[in-house]
């Protein structure tokens, strides 16, 4: 670590002001008396200035200092504000909001895959166990999820028990493939619940070319998500109709 003092920023002028002091000191006796006194009420006046100089200078480095750790504290909130606006606070992921401005974004520029899906008498398990129970087994759906989407797929929390999963650029024919791994991970996944029991979802999943938007896409795989549940649940359905039911 540098510990050296830093420099003087007046060490010019404290240089000058040693040299007239001494000067003012020797030279009483050969210089007329009203010069001498002018000098010295200068070096007096001088002094006074220099002081109250270096203390404008620390104060305005601590409003500096003071300055930018406020900046950086603004930074971080400005970031935890965007944070919050665009994330779910109980799963972390997307909310609806940024779901929406995501898919809109995506198919500016390509194709999307979107997959709905919708915990199954979800109703049962808050009237069974309570409301905290539900939240967690909220959580570990999206648990489920992270572990098994693509990395280029987004996750979000489109309503109370019902989520999206954004795949952008995937092709129409294995979307359907990646909806039935979350279906089957869910339906494996140990939900730790009182009553031992398991949790499923149902999907409902479309794929759309670049130029479409979120409200399309969205009614397509909710309209088939219906169809899902409609047929018994825990399944797959794709938005031309055709229904994956679970492997035994
Ligand atoms: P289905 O199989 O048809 O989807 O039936 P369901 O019981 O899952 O659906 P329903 O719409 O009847 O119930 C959803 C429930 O989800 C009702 C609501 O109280 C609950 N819910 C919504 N948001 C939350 C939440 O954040 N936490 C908890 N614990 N429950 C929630
Ligand atoms: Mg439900
Ligand atoms: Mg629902």
């Amino acid at each position: 670590m540098d510990t050296a003092a830093p420099p003087d920023l007046f060490d010019a002028e404290s240089r000058a002001l040693q040299a007239a002091r001494a000067a003012y000191d020797t030279c009483a006796a050969t210089q007329p008396a009203p010069c001498h006194r002018a000098l010295g009420e200068l070096l007096t006046a001088y002094e006074r200035l220099l002081r109250e100089t270096r203390r404008l200078v620390r104060r305005s480095d601590r409003a500096e200092l003071e300055m930018n750790q406020l900046n950086l504290r603004l930074q971080d909130l400005a970031a935890e504000l965007e944070y919050r606006a665009t994330h779910d606070p109980l799963t972390g992921v997307l909310n609806r909001a940024a779901v929406i401005e995501l898919v809109n974004s995506h198919f500016a520029d390509g194709d999307i895959a979107l997959i709905v899906l919708d915990i199954d008498h979800f109703k049962r398990i808050n009237d069974s166990f309570g409301h905290p129970a539900g939240d967690r087994v909220i959580q570990a759906v999206v648990t489920c999820l992270q572990a098994q989407v693509p990395a280029t797929a987004h996750i979000g929390r489109v309503g109370g028990e019902e989520f999206t999963v954004v795949l952008p650029g995937q092709r129409g024919d294995t979307c359907g493939q990646v909806a039935q791994t979350l279906r089957s991970a869910i339906e494996a996944y140990a939900f730790d619940l009182p009553d031992g029991s398991g949790v499923t979802a149902s999907f409902g999943v479309c794929w759309l070319p670049r130029g479409s938007n979120f409200d399309i896409a969205y009614g397509l795989a909710d309209e088939a998500l219906y169809v899902a549940k409609r047929g018994g649940r825990n399944q797959v359905a794709l938005a031309s109709g055709h229904v994956h039911v679970q492997p035994a």
